[in-house]
């Protein structure tokens, strides 16, 4: 078990498409930090609420290990790690507690343009490049279809003309990138914003009540959004 704590501490985005937006969520719920000289730790001024700036991919890591109380990241990198712990038998660490409103994308399959798209039959025996090969994977067994999972850490769009994989899997907000590399979005996997997500197990010390403090703030704050 984790040494009792009395203050609660959220990850967030340091730089990057969430980073913004989720400090103004926490600023709008009354937050604020006195910023330190590496910029990776803002001790929290009008609560006791600290953040560790940090890349997206570490959020639900340093949740699971109780580094951090909170993040805020994406439901596909919750759901991919979940999707990985679960696959590798491992137990549940981590939940998604509200959905924030922002960051919106969808997790998608795109083809190459010229092809007709005839459902998901189509995929057997075809290379898939993704940064996402848990949930491509668990999505692909419960459609029934055998198809290989390449996995990418990045540029996944441009595969499919290089010739490491004849489709790909994912994020899409306006289309555009997939667009610009002649592709063409044919079946969701996953709706998806920005999450604040929390540990499986609630805190039972000092931070219980910060937190149910907090979600209070964080409701107010998307209500009068809204
Ligand atoms: P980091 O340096 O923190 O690892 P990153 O490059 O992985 O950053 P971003 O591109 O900033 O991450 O995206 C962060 C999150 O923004 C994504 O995980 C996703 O939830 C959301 N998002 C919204 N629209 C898009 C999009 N079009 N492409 C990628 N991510 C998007
Ligand atoms: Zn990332």
């Amino acid at each position: 078990a984790s040494p009792a704590r009395d203050r609660l501490r959220i990850a967030i985005q340091k730089s990057g498409r969430l980073a913004e937006p989720a400090r103004s969520l926490l600023a709008a719920c009354g937050l604020s930090w006195r910023q330190s000289r590496d910029k990776l730790f803002c001790y929290g001024e009008s609560l006791p609420v600290d953040l560790l700036l940090v890349r997206d991919d570490d959020i639900p890591g340093l949740i699971a290990d109780g580094v951090c109380d909170l993040g805020i990241v994406g439901r596909n990198e919750l759901d991919e790690q979940a999707a990985e712990r679960r696959r590798n038998g491992m137990p549940d660490a981590y939940q998604s507690l509200r959905g924030l409103g922002f960051g919106q994308c969808r997790l998608m399959l795109a083809v190459p343009e010229e092809w007709e798209w005839r459902g998901v039959e189509q995929l057997a025996g075809l290379r898939i490049a993704t940064s996402y090969p848990a949930i491509l994977a668990d999505w692909l067994e419960r459609q029934g279809v055998d198809a290989q999972v390449v996995e990418l850490s990045g540029s996944v769009e441009i595969a499919p003309r290089l010739g490491t994989a004849d489709l790909i899997c994912d994020l899409v907000s306006s289309g555009a990138t997939l667009a610009a590399n002649q592709l063409k979005p044919v079946e969701t996997l996953l709706e998806s914003e920005a999450v604040l997500a929390g540990a499986v197990r609630e805190p039972n010390d000092m931070r219980a009540g910060l937190l149910a403090m907090l979600l209070k703030r964080v409701d107010g704050v998307l209500h009068q959004r809204d």
